[in-house]
């Protein structure tokens, strides 16, 4: 296993822990290079680094934007930037700025096959009232007995063609990239495995993303299978990206992973980590 995680979630988005509760349980699984990535926003990560640099364990700033590439969505990991840095902070306000009207084009569209009242469970859930997500519907959606857990009422409900997904548009490929990088940070594109792209498709995506600036890919993720580690490790040093790896943990029992460790990296692959954080050399045997 590496001791590294640079995808994770915190209740600044729709994980379920507080920042520093989840940099907590990273460091206790033996974490020692972790980067916080919420949706769409960067305040949990002044509280993060504060309770890493308590621990001693290497932070990096992260966010995971919400891209709109063609018909796809897809998520794109800023890693090692300025949180500050007015790109990235404008640019995240204006993608978050959608999201209240479409949650309420979600819960209309659920209040038409007879499902009342989502918006307001939902916002139960959603401590920061501008990061309200479909997790926040799918976790009120359980409670409201729709479906047994947050997995089949996304199946049933919240993806493309069910009641309670409306089309949005989030920001673009180049302008999630540009951000990252006028902030001094790097892209990486997250869980690739899970959009469900075609071959052809998938390569014009990987080559239009490099072309924008796009550095490095996810290999390992708690989204990927074996076969997917295989392909993204192969894809990765086909087209000269680095490669990274993240649980991408939102609340224990809501996904296989918990924080803090990955498997390691297919042999060839280049950590994106390597700038910030080393394994230390093995012991000198006598
Ligand atoms: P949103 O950005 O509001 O569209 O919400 C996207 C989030 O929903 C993702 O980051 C995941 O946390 C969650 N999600 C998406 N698809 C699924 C799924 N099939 N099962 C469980 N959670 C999902
Ligand atoms: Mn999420
Ligand atoms: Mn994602
Ligand atoms: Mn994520």
């Amino acid at each position: 296993m590496t001791p590294v995680d640079l995808h994770c979630h915190s209740s600044v988005s729709d994980g379920l822990l507080p920042p520093r509760e989840v940099v907590r349980k990273a460091f206790e699984r033996g974490c020692q290079l972790f980067a916080l990535t919420d949706h769409d926003d960067v305040r949990g990560l002044p509280d993060a680094a504060d309770e890493a640099a308590k621990l001693g364990m290497l932070f990096i700033s992260g966010v995971e934007i919400s891209v709109s590439w063609g018909k796809h969505t897809l998520h794109i990991v800023g890693l090692g930037f300025d949180p500050s840095h007015p790109s990235i902070v404008e640019g995240l306000a204006t993608v978050r700025s959608g999201r209240a009207e479409r949650g309420e084009r979600m819960a209309a569209s659920l209040a038409a096959v007879g499902i009342e009242g989502v918006l307001e469970g939902a916002r139960k859930y959603a401590d920061n009232p501008e990061m309200i997500s479909r997790t926040h519907f799918a976790r009120y959606l359980v409670e409201a007995g729709k479906a047994k857990d947050t997995k089949s009422v996304f199946k049933k409900f919240l993806v493309r063609g069910k009641p309670g997904y409306v089309e949005h548009e989030w920001a673009r490929l180049h302008e999630a990239i540009g951000w990252i990088r006028e902030a001094g940070g790097v892209a990486v594109l997250a869980h690739p495995g899970r959009y469900e792209l075609g071959n052809e498709t998938l390569r014009v995506l990987l080559t239009e993303y490099r072309r924008l600036g796009g550095e490095a890919i996810e290999v390992v993720s708690g989204s990927h299978g074996a076969a997917d580690v295989g392909r993204f490790s192969r894809l990765a040093q086909e087209f000269g990206f680095l490669a990274s790896c993240g649980t991408d943990y939102h609340a224990t029992g809501e996904g296989a992973r918990e924080p803090g460790l990955n498997a390691d990296l297919p042999v060839g692959c280049e950590p994106v980590w390597t700038r910030w954080w080393s394994p230390a050399p093995a012991a000198n045997l006598p």
